[in-house]
């Protein structure tokens, strides 16, 4: 994972949108291979394994309403134009 794209990360938890901060353990020509991310607010941690960053299953954690569905735009920084979600699995 590019680490200009890490530093746009947001903590996926359901507060105010935080900036994820990055312990890099192992970085190959500017991708960060091997680390740990972390939300400063909620002090949640994912595992960077292999370039990927382990959120599990997002979906889970947000147990969602159909009106959060419909604010879920809002809750992940969308609103505003040029962000930018990286999503896979059940998450997705
Ligand atoms: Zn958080």
């Amino acid at each position: 994972m590019d680490l200009a794209l890490v530093e746009r990360l947001i903590c996926p938890r359901p507060h105010q949108a935080t900036p994820l901060v990055v312990r890099a353990d192992e970085v190959v020509e500017g991708n960060l291979v091997r680390g740990v991310v972390g939300c400063p607010q909620c002090f949640a941690e994912w595992t960077v394994r292999g370039g990927v960053v382990e959120f599990g299953a997002i979906a889970e954690m947000f147990r969602c309403s159909p009106q959060m569905l419909r604010q879920s735009p809002a809750l992940l920084g969308l609103a505003e134009a040029g962000r930018l979600v990286l999503t896979d699995g059940a998450s997705a």
